[in-house]
């Protein structure tokens, strides 16, 4: 039987999937311009430094970037991208292979991407979602990205993730 077929992540059958809550699965559709990525622009704005955003071709289209300084943010929701240690990546409670399948697979387009972009000279930085709540701190660590070691040198060593 022909279906039509595209070539997009597959949506498990409705019996196959989490009884999460509405707000639950809005909170976890991808987006963009969401409000951690528009908190994080104007912190790097504030600083007067300039950036282009969902470069896509970069690898990982990374959110915000300066190809010609050669740095790049990824603002990253904490589900999505399983943030180590954080509430906002609590997992859910069924259909737990399908989802471990799933953030897996993100987790390691994430290394690559980030690996990519390092080995094209690029310094690379995760903008956490549950980091972007206190709009303060958030600006401290963008500037301490931008004004810290790295800053100084182009070496891809001198990395400030996280
Ligand atoms: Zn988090």
């Amino acid at each position: 039987m022909a279906r039509h077929t595209r070539n997009v992540e597959k949506i498990p059958p409705r019996r196959l999937r989490d009884p999460l809550t509405r707000s639950q699965i809005m909170g976890r559709i991808r987006s963009k311009d969401t409000r951690p990525e528009m908190r994080t622009r104007s912190a790097v704005h504030a600083l007067g430094i300039r950036f282009r955003v969902h470069v896509a071709d970069l690898p990982g289209k990374p959110d915000l970037a300066n190809k010609a300084r050669r740095w790049a943010i990824f603002v990253h929701g904490c589900f999505w991208h399983s943030h180590d240690g954080c509430q906002m990546a609590s997992k859910p409670q069924s259909n737990t292979g399908y989802w471990y399948a799933k953030l897996q697979r993100n987790r390691e387009r994430d290394a690559l991407h980030q690996q990519a972009l390092r080995d094209l000279g690029y310094q690379v930085h995760t903008v956490w979602e549950c980091a972007t709540r206190n709009e303060e701190s958030l600006r401290e660590t963008v500037a301490a990205f931008f004004n810290g070691p790295a800053s100084k040198s182009n070496a891809p060593s001198q990395l400030l993730d996280r």
